[in-house]
């Protein structure tokens, strides 16, 4: 999977029996921390949320917003990070912004790092425009394009020796150059996200950030998990 990357900074470390405890409160007469000993485990907690709020299209979600996990998503292309960021509500970003520092580009004409570590182009082999028409993406295409980086690059650090700002030089690199960024969301909105970039007609790289999010999704709500990949996982069942 070309060298993207999702790694987790930190997550609600009981996320189930917080979403059960949220639950719990909307109809518990008293005050539902203080019967937390006897709280279900997580993975019971898993099984009543989803017999009690998800099974049968309930649309209850709402208590699976309070828990909240916390990923650095790495060595992706621009675009896929301009994808991302249109999911505005339950998810906040920190996105390397290319306005403070450039020194990648630079090192790459120092021959210090290699332009595929900086840029992603698409791997080789045969695409299909929006329009259905098939084309395809050759070796020497492929070099002629990491040329066309290089040469970016090389332009940048001109710019860069004559004194231009960061920001300013920046416009001049290949829109796919890659960022990383810190990305936080909660229960539903990752699912939200992953039902609207993971289907198949989402960018291709988009589809990676998914595929690279989900095994952390899993590990952490395990029995949502299940259930989402039985219910809506590639369904393209929107908005939850
Ligand atoms: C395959 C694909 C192609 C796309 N192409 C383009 C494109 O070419 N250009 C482009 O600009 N965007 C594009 N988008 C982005 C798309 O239009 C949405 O902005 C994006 O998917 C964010 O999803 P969301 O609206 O569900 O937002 P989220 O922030 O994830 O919101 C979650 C949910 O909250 C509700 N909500 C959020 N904001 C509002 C609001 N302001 N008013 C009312 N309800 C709201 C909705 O129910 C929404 O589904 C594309 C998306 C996909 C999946």
């Amino acid at each position: 999977m070309d060298r993207f990357t999702v790694e987790v900074i930190s997550q609600t470390p009981n996320p189930q029996q917080t979403i059960y405890a949220a639950m719990h409160q909307d109809y518990a007469e008293g005050f539902v921390w203080q019967t937390r000993d006897g709280w279900p485990s997580e993975a019971e907690c898993g099984d009543i949320i989803i017999q009690n709020l998800l099974k049968g299209g309930r649309g209850h979600y709402g208590p699976l917003e309070h828990p909240q996990m916390v990923l650095n998503c790495g060595w992706f292309p621009h675009s896929t990070m301009q994808q991302v960021r249109t999911h505005r509500v339950g998810v906040s970003f920190d996105v390397q912004s290319s306005r403070y520092t450039g020194r990648r580009l630079l090192e790459v004409v120092e021959g210090k790092r290699t332009v595929e570590e900086v840029f992603y182009l698409r791997p080789l082999g045969f695409y299909t425009d929006r329009q259905g028409k098939k084309y395809e993406y050759t070796v020497e295409q492929r070099q002629q394009d990491l040329d066309w980086c290089r040469q970016a690059c090389d332009r940048y650090k001109t710019r860069i020796e004559q004194g231009f700002s960061e920001e300013h030089a920046r416009g001049l690199i290949p829109f796919d150059v890659r960022q990383h960024w810190v990305m936080s969301a909660n229960v539903r909105s990752l699912m939200h996200l992953i039902d609207l970039r993971w289907k198949a007609d989402a960018q291709l790289e988009a589809q990676k950030l998914c595929e690279a999010i989900w095994p952390h999704f899993q590990a952490w709500v395990p029995e949502v998990a299940a259930w989402y990949e039985q219910n809506r996982l590639k369904k393209a069942r929107l908005a939850p």
